[in-house]
């Protein structure tokens, strides 16, 4: 059997960052990945198009607060410092004027207010309580709710959507933010391809059971996904204590994809990373999609879908998700596009069982339960990852730091008994 001090489970954004402080740090560990890869939900594709886009993260979200944004400047990558609130909308094929644009925007605006209103008043109850359902554009403040928390409004608690900080900079990643993330632990020893299947805590340290064997450690930083943790995707013994059984519950993952297209070149009329929004007022079938239009140059359209759409077309499949995006960049650029597409492709999160989803959201009423996620178990076990990030959860950035947290604790135990013993 292995002996080490630390075993961190999971090569995405947190694992990466708790083992590479213990590498600094001069604690032996052994980062476990069950995928080929690192990266998780940070993944930049640039063999699909021959251009890099990010099939997951893709925004320094509040870039100034970012820790990602100095690692960025100090690996020589660029971003652009942008606004996604700069967005064009197309309304059954047509571009609307800018005060139709700007009621639209308003109302998204709106519906985040009284989230945050309800949320730093103390009230924990469910988005859906306290937006405007009688707006004309819920259905657009549908898809960005969507977007941002990954579930419909009747799913995300007040208080915990209150809670996240947001300093509204959104800055994209020209190289992509999954490329940045694995930059960042380039030199972080990896095992990839193995898969951990239970943890037993029940004596002074852990063993970690593995498809290649056992590990003995003092501790373990668990950082898979709170849905791969809720489906029981790791065997705990004892059983993980109820209470944070609870809050891993109520705290897992919502649903969002991309549907990426390629075109011959860029597209005309639209400056190099533009957005757009578009959708069929009257045509439920046409639900709104968020794209990315010409990021950075490259001649490509990146659609957004999140909450309950997003998991109701990706089970529709790949074809479905494909014609889906392609009849809303007919409503945006016109019939012509369809002869200017060379390639496609999806993205299936919610389908890949060692993810599950897009990012974490507390249900209405639960929104405290988030604070119990990074509480150590039994001082051997600690949790980490985007969900247990405090005020940056569901970010990478969220992700990063609670890794680094994760390791701070890991480091304060090496002194105790030896592992295992
Ligand atoms: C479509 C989409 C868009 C997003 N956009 C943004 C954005 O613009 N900006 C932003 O900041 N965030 C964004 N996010 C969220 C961000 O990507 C995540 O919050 C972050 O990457 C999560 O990192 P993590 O380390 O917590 O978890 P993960 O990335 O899920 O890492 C966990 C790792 O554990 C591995 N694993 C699972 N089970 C096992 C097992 N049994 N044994 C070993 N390994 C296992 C997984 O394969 C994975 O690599 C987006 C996410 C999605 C899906």
């Amino acid at each position: 059997m292995i002996e080490t001090d630390v075993v961190v489970v999971g090569a995405g954004a947190a694992g990466l960052a708790a083992a590479g402080r213990l590498q600094v740090a001069g604690v032996p560990f052994v980062l476990l990945e069950a995928k080929h890869r690192v990266g998780g939900r940070a993944i930049t594709d640039t063999s699909t198009f021959g251009v890099p886009f990010d099939r997951g993260c893709h925004w320094l979200h509040s870039a100034s607060i970012n820790p990602f944004t100095a690692i960025a400047d100090r690996l020589g990558f660029h971003y652009q410092r942008l606004s996604t609130k700069r967005r064009r909308l197309f309304l059954a094929g047509r571009e609307t004027d800018d005060a139709t644009r700007d009621a639209a925007g308003a109302a998204i605006s709106a519906a985040f207010e009284a989230a945050y209103k309800a949320g730093r008043a103390g009230r924990d109850v469910a988005m859906s309580d306290v937006i405007d359902a009688a707006s004309p554009w819920r259905r657009l403040v549908v898809h960005w709710i969507g977007l941002m928390s990954s579930l419909p409004p009747e799913e995300i608690s007040t208080l915990d959507f209150a809670n996240y900080r947001d300093t509204y900079e959104n800055w994209p990643v020209a190289e992509g933010f999954g490329a940045l993330v694995a930059a960042a632990s380039a030199a972080v020893p990896v095992s990839l391809g193995v898969r951990v299947r239970a943890i037993d805590w029940s004596g002074a340290g852990v063993v970690v059971t593995t498809d290649a064997g056992d590990l003995r450690a003092r501790t373990a930083i668990v950082t898979v996904s709170t849905t791969v943790l809720a489906r029981g995707g790791i065997r705990f013994t004892p059983a993980l204590p109820a209470d944070l059984a609870e809050a891993i519950e109520a705290c897992t993952l919502g649903h969002a994809e991309k549907i990426v297209f390629r075109f011959d070149r860029p597209v005309g009329g639209f400056e190099p990373t533009s957005y757009a929004d578009t959708f069929e007022p009257d045509g439920p079938e046409r639900a709104p999609i968020n794209f990315s239009v010409n990021p950075f140059g490259h001649p490509l359209a990146v659609g957004h879908v999140g909450g309950d759409f997003s998991l109701e077309i990706a089970r529709q499949g790949r074809a479905a998700m494909i014609d889906f995006g392609r009849a809303a960049l007919v409503d945006i650029f016109g019939a012509d596009i369809g002869k200017r597409i060379l390639a496609a492709t999806v993205t299936g999160w919610s389908a890949d069982p060692d993810i599950g989803g897009a990012y974490s959201s507390a249900r209405p009423g639960k929104g405290a339960l988030r604070a119990r996620l990074p509480v150590p178990v039994g001082e051997r076990v600690r949790f980490a990852g985007e969900a247990s990030a405090g005020p940056f959860f569901s970010t990478a950035h969220g992700a990063h730091l609670s890794g680094l947290e994760a390791a701070e604790w890991a480091i304060g135990r090496v002194g105790d008994s030896p592992p295992g013993r």
